[in-house]
């Protein structure tokens, strides 16, 4: 592929002198969303959608970063590239490139399940599609949100009824605001560790719409917790931060929970089955889509994947990235990476 060489720092488009997700120090960097495994300390320059912006301004702690809504072009020397819903999380974007006439797509991270509340996968045409496979099994089939909806309400309510606090684990950014938007606030009040709070006070300026939540403070005695609903990171599982709930129960959101054993290991009460990432169906779906004539599987079973899409005429080959998909976004700190 002469547009996009796979370098030692990240994808490059030598003709632009730009990398997508790099994850070594470049000077332009094309960002898909604002997971810590894309988007990256160290860049000169940043450019990602408007909804990653302030994001990465905040957890990166730079000013150099610039924006774009989806679909709008950008020209450097020539290359045209532009953002597209990848259904992710908030802000998350495929990134096309095209030049003269060539067109290679960078699905970043993604999810073809409408959640409701991130703006939904958009498949874009192109020749050359690099795709992640985080979920490239079989096995991995996502159930409907709103039956995920109703697990959710239906654990804490049964929770609340009983006086006992609801503590539901999920990355800060991304799983905790699907979360929040699964929540049924009639059941109770909702409360949100400082980093998910963090994140969601910058969406709120950014003009997203989310139920109100409560940061859990000192401020707050422990009674106005009973039969609320927490939501936090992994990390905090098992930390002093936690004792002043009891009585809880704990739940995690995760793709993983979908393999026999996984919740048991992360020593939680309840396990529920949802990802941000693309399930097996959702993989085969864009990659169809995008009628793309060679595919590139990076960060997940990537090996597995291509081999099945070569068996089914479609030229494929992986590539060894530094993504880690949702192994890096449950974890925060957390140890399930090495228990799968
Ligand atoms: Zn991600």
């Amino acid at each position: 592929m002469s547009l996009l060489k796979f370098t030692s720092k990240g994808i490059f488009c030598p003709q632009a002198n730009v990398y997508l997700d790099p994850w070594k120090p470049v000077g332009k960097a094309i960002i898909s969303h604002a997971h810590a495994d894309h988007a990256r300390w160290g860049m000169k320059n940043y450019l990602c959608h408007n909804l990653s912006k302030n994001i990465i301004k905040h957890r990166l702690k730079t000013e150099h970063v610039e924006s774009l809504p989806y679909n709008k072009t950008v020209n450097i020397n020539g290359v045209k590239f532009s953002f597209h819903p990848a259904g992710h999380i908030i802000g998350s974007a495929q990134i096309k490139v095209e030049y003269k006439g060539e067109i290679s797509v960078f699905t970043g991270d993604y999810k073809v399940k409408k959640d409701g509340l991130v703006q939904p996968f958009e498949p874009v045409k192109c020749h050359t599609l690099i795709t992640e496979s985080t979920f490239g099994l079989p096995v991995y089939k996502w159930e409907d949100e709103t039956i995920l909806k109703e697990k959710i309400n239906n654990w804490w309510k049964q929770n609340n009824e009983n006086g006992i606090t609801s503590i539901i684990l999920g990355y800060s950014l991304g799983k905790a605001q699907r979360i929040l938007h699964a929540a049924d606030p009639s059941i109770g009040p909702i409360y949100t560790h400082g980093a998910v709070e963090n994140i969601n006070e910058i969406l709120r300026q950014d003009g997203v719409q989310l139920t109100a939540t409560a940061r859990v403070s000192k401020d707050i005695s422990n009674d106005q917790y009973k039969g609320a609903l927490i939501i936090c990171p992994p990390s905090s599982l098992g930390t002093p931060w936690m004792k002043k709930f009891r009585p809880y129960k704990t739940a995690i959101c995760s793709g993983w929970m979908a393999i026999r054993g996984a919740r048991r290991r992360r020593n939680v009460d309840t396990g529920f089955v949802m990802s941000d990432h693309a399930d097996w169906d959702d993989l085969n779906y864009a990659v169809k889509a995008s009628e793309a004539e060679k595919v590139y599987v990076t960060h997940g079973y990537s090996e597995i994947y291509a081999q099945w899409l070569n068996e089914h005429n479609i030229n494929a080959e992986p590539l060894v990235t530094e993504y880690e998909g949702e192994l890096s976004e449950i974890g925060e700190g957390n140890t399930l990476k090495e228990e799968i």
